[in-house]
C-alpha cells in the first residue's frame, strides 16, 4: 500500500517549529489588546454565495482557488446547501457582524482572527493551499466614525509596530487609494477605453480582464505586460474631491506618526470589496510571493451581503511568510529555542515508576517544568538523556524513596546536591 501523506499544498507543523508560530500568534494577541482589539472566531466553511458576493464573482479567488462543495441534506428539514472552505476571513467577520446585529450597540467594533484559510493556488515557497491569517477589522456604523481616516492611519502604524516589536526590519508599506464605489466604475471605463487597442498585444487573461474586469488587468504578473501597464491611465486621476481628500488625511497622519510608506498607485489588490485605502506590507527576503500582508478599506461590503451601512477597514497577514522572514534572519537560527526543562526525574527500576510519577506530579504542580525518564533506563543512560532536556536530573532509587533525601546534580556546575523531599520544589525553582 503507498503510504499516505500530507495533501499537496499542505503541511505539517512540528515541534521547535511550532513555538516560533506560537511567539508570533502571542506578540500579535499582545499588541491587539493595546488597541483595544477584541478576538473573533468564525466558522471554517461557510454558505458559497457569502464568497461571491463579497470577494467578487471574477476575482481568481472565486472563479479558479475555492474548495467547495454540494453539502447534501441529511434530514426533510435541510436543504442541500453549496459550501466553501473559507479562503479568507472577512467576508466571514462581516457575516458575523450583520447576524449578531453588532451595527446596533451604534459603536466601533475592533475585531482579530487567527486561522487556516484555504485557497487550490499552485504551491511554492510562501504560497500554500492551507495557509494562515492574522487578521482584523474596525467596522462599525459611520456615526461611530468608522469611515475616519484616522482609522485607516491607526491600523497601519499597528501593523509597523507589530512587525518591529516581532523583529521583522526591511519591511516596504505600499500605499494607494482605489476611491469611492463611484470612482471606482468610473476608471473601470477609462481602463477599459485605453485597453481596446492595448489589450492585444497582453496576455490571455488581461485580455479577459480587458471585458469582465479592467481593474483586475493592474494585478497582472506576466514580465512583458508591465511596460503596457505602467503606461496605462493611472486610478489616483480618477479619484473626487471626498475621496483625495480622504487619502491625503491618511498620509497627513501616518507622517505624523512618523511611520514611512511608498505611493504605488497600481496597488488595487485581488478583491472587489475594497474602496478608497488599499496597502500592502512587502518584504524583500520572501522571494516572488514578497507580500507579508494587505488590506484596505470596505465601506461598501456589509451592504453589498445584504447589511446595513458598516464602513470598514482591516488586514490579513500571512502568518507562514512571517515565520519564513523570522527563520531566514539571524535572530532565529537556533535549531531548539525551547527552554530546557527545569529537571529530569530518573527513576532507577521499573518498580520505582509509580513513586516517580507521583513526584513528577507534585514539582509540576508547583509550576516547575519536569521530564519523567523511565526506569528501564539505566543510571549512565538516564544521565545521557537528562543532559539534552533539563538543566538537572533528580535520581530516585530505593534508598530515595526510603530516606526521603533526593540527589539533584546540576549539569552547568557539576554540583551534586542531597535535597529533602519537602524542599526539592523550592531547590529547583528558578
Ligand atoms: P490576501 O487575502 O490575498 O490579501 O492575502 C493576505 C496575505 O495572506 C498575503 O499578503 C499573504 O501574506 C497571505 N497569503 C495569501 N495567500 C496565501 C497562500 N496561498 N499561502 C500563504 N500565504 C498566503
Amino acid at each position: 500500500m503507498p503510504t499516505l501523506k500530507a495533501v499537496r499544498g499542505t503541511r505539517d507543523l512540528l515541534p521547535p517549529e511550532t513555538a516560533l508560530w506560537n511567539r508570533i500568534e502571542a506578540a500579535a494577541r499582545a499588541v491587539f489588546a493595546r488597541y483595544n482589539f477584541g478576538e473573533i472566531r468564525t466558522p471554517i466553511f461557510e454558505d458559497t454565495s457569502l464568497f461571491a458576493r463579497s470577494v467578487g464573482e471574477d476575482t481568481d479567488i472565486v472563479s479558479k482557488e475555492m474548495y467547495t462543495w454540494e453539502d447534501r441534506a441529511r434530514a426533510q428539514s435541510e436543504r442541500a446547501q453549496s459550501l466553501t472552505l473559507r479562503p479568507e476571513n472577512t467576508a466571514g467577520v462581516v457575516r458575523a457582524y450583520i447576524e449578531h446585529k453588532l451595527g446596533e450597540t451604534g459603536q466601533l467594533h475592533k475585531l482579530y482572527y487567527i486561522g487556516p484559510q484555504f485557497r487550490r493556488e499552485r504551491p511554492q515557497k510562501g504560497r500554500y493551499r492551507q495557509f494562515w491569517q492574522i487578521g482584523a477589522e474596525v467596522i462599525g456604523p459611520p456615526s461611530a466614525g468608522s469611515e475616519s481616516p484616522l482609522r485607516d492611519a491607526e491600523v497601519l502604524e499597528m501593523l509597523a509596530t507589530l512587525l518591529d516589536e516581532l523583529g521583522i526590519t526591511g519591511w516596504t508599506l505600499e500605499l494607494n487609494s482605489v476611491g469611492s464605489a463611484a470612482d471606482r466604475a468610473r476608471y473601470n471605463e477609462v481602463l477599459r477605453a485605453a485597453l481596446v487597442n492595448v489589450a492585444p498585444k497582453m496576455c490571455a487573461d488581461c485580455q479577459r480582464r480587458a471585458v469582465t474586469n479592467p481593474l483586475r488587468v493592474l494585478d497582472c504578473k506576466v514580465p512583458e505586460d508591465q511596460p503596457i501597464i505602467d503606461s496605462l491611465p493611472k486610478i489616483t486621476d480618477s479619484l473626487d474631491e471626498d475621496s483625495k481628500k480622504h487619502f491625503a488625511a491618511v498620509t497627513a497622519a501616518l507622517d505624523a506618526a512618523g511611520v514611512p510608506y511608498a505611493l504605488n498607485s497600481r496597488l488595487v489588490r485581488g478583491l472587489d470589496y475594497y474602496t478608497r485605502t488599499t496597502f500592502e506590507f512587502t518584504h524583500g527576503g520572501l522571494g516572488a510571493q514578497n507580500a507579508l500582508l494587505g488590506g484596505g478599506r470596505y465601506d461598501g461590503l456589509s451592504e453589498a451581503i445584504g447589511g446595513p451601512k458598516a464602513p470598514g477597514i482591516g488586514f490579513a497577514m500571512g502568518l507562514d511568510r512571517l515565520v519564513l522572514t523570522l527563520q531566514a534572519s539571524e535572530a532565529d537560527q537556533n535549531p531548539d529555542p525551547r527552554p530546557a526543562m527545569d529537571a529530569y526525574i530518573a527513576p532507577l527500576g521499573e518498580n520505582l515508576n509509580p513513586a516517580a510519577l507521583k513526584l513528577a506530579r507534585e514539582l509540576r504542580r508547583a509550576g516547575l517544568s519536569i521530564e519523567l525518564g523511565d526506569g528501564s533506563f539505566r543510571l549512565k543512560k538516564s544521565f545521557e538523556t537528562a543532559d539534552r532536556v533539563a538543566r538537572r536530573i533528580v535520581i530516585l532509587g530505593e534508598d530515595e524513596l526510603q530516606s526521603g533525601i533526593l540527589t539533584v546534580k546540576d549539569f552547568a556546575t557539576g554540583i551534586q546536591t542531597k535535597v529533602p523531599r519537602a524542599e526539592l520544589a523550592a531547590f529547583l525553582t528558578p
